[in-house]
């Protein structure tokens, strides 16, 4: 194990500056995956910054009606908030439905948006793993690569994303608020992850040094009757085989709007934009959804062991869609 320093940032700009003069500091809040990494040698910091103590603990309500969710507030905060419960309940329900209690109360709504994938290759340092040590190679491709993805992957890596939140925030346009030493900026939630293409070790769009200070959520009326359905092998404290976000508006027996995100299957939170556009003006019904999902997973790449996840994703988007459409609730 390498030796690090731990200190603790006094302010957003002394964290942003302390890490931008050292490109293997590590900033650190929760640490439930983190510590994780940093046990079986993952990752192997100069130094760790406790951002922990930092203002980044409130929920605000922003100008336009939306809410503005600090980068420490814990992820129990985030899915009891009442106003989420009841304006994104489908944000609340994903949290809910990702790991236990006691991770989501130490779990920080920044670190959920960093947490890295659970490929198991990854994590066994037996292995070679593109992500961990670029160029070494990616076991997944002929090895066992059920949990892997089917859209957006590269040779260089299948990996798929593994938060529940985060399916929620980009069906909901959710924006990440980012700050460094070069100042602030917004990055809309569909940009803020990667797909690996030849550079797997970046997860996300953030420049070194930057620190993640808030995530924004517009107002979107019909939110309320978003809905997460989440499929997994056993019912608690498990990763998503797929998952599904989605919000519809209707006017009339027509889709006046639309929001649709997918999980479990791409190395990013995979909003589903075709398939929005397809839906827009159409009537509901079964055959409606039914080409919807099928837009959804045109792409679709199945590996040698998951060719199951394309009929199952296409099943939860239909159902997803058809129960927020009937005002919403457990799908
Ligand atoms: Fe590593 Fe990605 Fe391959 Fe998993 S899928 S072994 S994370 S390169």
């Amino acid at each position: 194990m390498n030796n690090f320093t731990y200190t603790r940032a006094t302010s957003v700009k002394d964290a942003a500056q302390r890490a931008s003069t050292d490109q293997n500091a590590m900033f650190i809040a929760g640490g439930t995956n983190l510590v994780d990494r940093l046990k079986v040698f993952l990752d192997e910091p100069s130094q760790l910054i406790d951002i922990s103590r930092l203002q980044m603990q409130r929920i605000e309500r922003t100008a336009n009606g939306g809410l503005r969710l600090g980068a420490l507030v814990t992820n129990t905060a985030v899915a009891d908030y009442p106003d989420i419960r009841r304006d994104y309940p489908m944000l609340s329900r994903a949290i809910l439905s990702g790991a236990s209690q006691q991770i989501r109360n130490m779990a920080t709504v920044g670190g959920n948006l960093l947490q890295r994938t659970r490929c198991p290759y990854y994590y066994d340092t037996a292995f070679p793993c593109n992500k961990r040590q670029p160029g070494s190679g990616c076991p997944a491709l002929t090895g066992i690569n059920r949990m892997h993805a089917i859209l957006g992957a590269s040779e260089q890596c299948l990996a798929v994303h593994p938060s529940d939140m985060c399916i929620a925030l980009a069906a909901l346009d959710a924006v990440v608020e980012v700050e460094g030493t070069k100042g602030k900026r917004q990055i809309p939630f569909t940009d803020f992850h990667r797909l690996p293409g030849n550079t797997p070790q970046r997860d996300t769009n953030l420049e070194p040094g930057e620190l993640i200070t808030a995530v924004v959520l517009p107002p979107i009326p019909f939110a309320k009757s978003g809905v997460y359905l989440k499929l997994r092998d056993r019912a608690s404290y498990a990763f998503a085989l797929i998952s599904v976000a989605a919000a519809v508006d209707l006017e009339g027996e027509r889709i006046k709007d639309v929001r649709l995100a997918i999980g479990g299957v791409a190395h990013k939170p995979w909003r589903a934009t075709e398939a929005e556009k397809f839906l827009i003006g159409k009537p509901v019904n079964t055959e409606t959804f039914q080409q919807a999902a099928e837009i959804a997973l045109r792409g679709a790449k199945p590996l040698t062991h998951n060719g199951f996840k394309v009929e199952m994703t296409k099943r939860a988007i239909r159902r997803a869609l058809t129960v927020s459409a009937k005002g919403g609730g457990v799908a």
